[in-house]
């Protein structure tokens, strides 16, 4: 048993799709990819953490910027400079293909998403020229979304406008995911309405499980499921359980009720939010811990193979599916 979870977690390709580094980055300027020791992500904590391909994320607080899609060029640029420092280590890719072989030869796959609709701007073309920097997914909408797409924390009744459409239409033309993680519930159900794409949402639990107005319910999971979606297992304290003290338990309780929901472990996947999230499970406080995640879905009696679905190929088959 002991040794049985390394290994699977070892043969696994472990995918994270959601790591606010960036946010800690520019909070903290003295805070690098390359070598830290602080906060929760670098280069060598990656590596002991098993993490195969990590998902950077590029966000913007709605009221700081004027012009968001600027600042989101600027954050990219930093984010490839960062990447730079790192000697070959961490690599940028943007399809399937890159991700084999960078995985293959022994290095992190760095892959550019976006959080919040506001980082488009309002020209739709901002989506082409953000998907030629890397981008390939974009959570449509952060907690406070924008006029097209309603966030968790807006009304209820603000759903997707023509404009969020076109959006869409460029998203799902260009190979880019829709994340709906923060999208508030009106504007979830305008996407699931308008496209029958398969959806993800990259950093949310199971509303069944924690109240979270950042938890989906039962009806969208499984309709996120039904579409080959997945839904990233999050590590927030207060979605898992609304308090401030979690356990790597707290975390098996929504991945065992999805599971058991929808039938499978088919969507299930990692979206830890590390750097984005000031308290952390125990046994979960950065990205070199994610093995212990591994011992206890083993523990859990889940099997090699669903566990490494869950570590990583349900977010890699989505991946190739829609970014090819
Ligand atoms: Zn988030």
């Amino acid at each position: 048993m002991e040794n049985n979870y390394k290994e699977i977690h070892q043969s696994a390709i472990v995918v994270d799709l959601h790591n606010d580094y960036m946010e800690e980055r520019i909070n903290h300027p003295e805070y690098r990819l390359f070598a830290n020791d602080k906060h929760h992500t670098d280069v060598a904590r990656l590596k002991k953490g098993g993490v195969n391909v990590q998902f950077f994320v590029i966000w913007t607080r709605p009221d700081d910027y004027k012009n968001h899609f600027a600042r989101a060029i600027k954050l990219i640029d930093i984010l490839n400079h960062d990447i730079d420092e790192c000697n070959g280590e961490i690599k940028l890719a943007g399809n399937y293909s890159d991700i084999l072989s960078i995985v293959d030869s022994k290095k992190i796959a760095a892959v550019v998403c976006l959080e919040g609709g506001q980082l488009i701007g309002r020209n739709v073309n901002n989506v082409n020229r953000l998907y030629e920097r890397g981008m390939r997914y974009l959570t449509l909408a952060w907690n406070y979304g924008t006029e097209w797409c309603g966030g968790a924390n807006d009304e209820n009744s603000k759903g997707i406008t023509e404009f969020g459409k076109q959006v869409i239409d460029r998203l799902n033309e260009l190979g880019v995911m829709i994340d709906v993680s923060h999208v508030n519930k009106k504007s979830l159900e305008d996407v699931l309405n308008y496209t029958d794409r398969t959806v993800i949402a990259t950093h949310s639990g199971a509303y069944d499980v924690n109240e979270s107005k950042r938890n989906l319910s039962d009806e969208h999971i499984k309709e996120i499921a039904r579409r080959g979606g997945v839904i990233g297992s999050v590590f927030y304290p207060y979605f898992l359980n609304n308090t401030d003290k979690a356990t790597i338990k707290d975390v098996l309780k929504h991945i065992n009720y999805i599971a058991e929901l929808t039938g499978n472990v088919d969507c299930i996947a990692l979206g830890s939010d590390f750097d984005g999230i000031d308290i952390t499970p125990a046994g979960l406080e950065n990205v070199s811990k994610f093995p212990n995640l591994t011992q206890a879905l083993v523990n859990e009696g889940y099997t090699e193979d669903e566990i490494i679905k869950i570590l990583g190929a349900n977010a890699l088959r989505v991946f190739k599916n829609i970014c090819g």
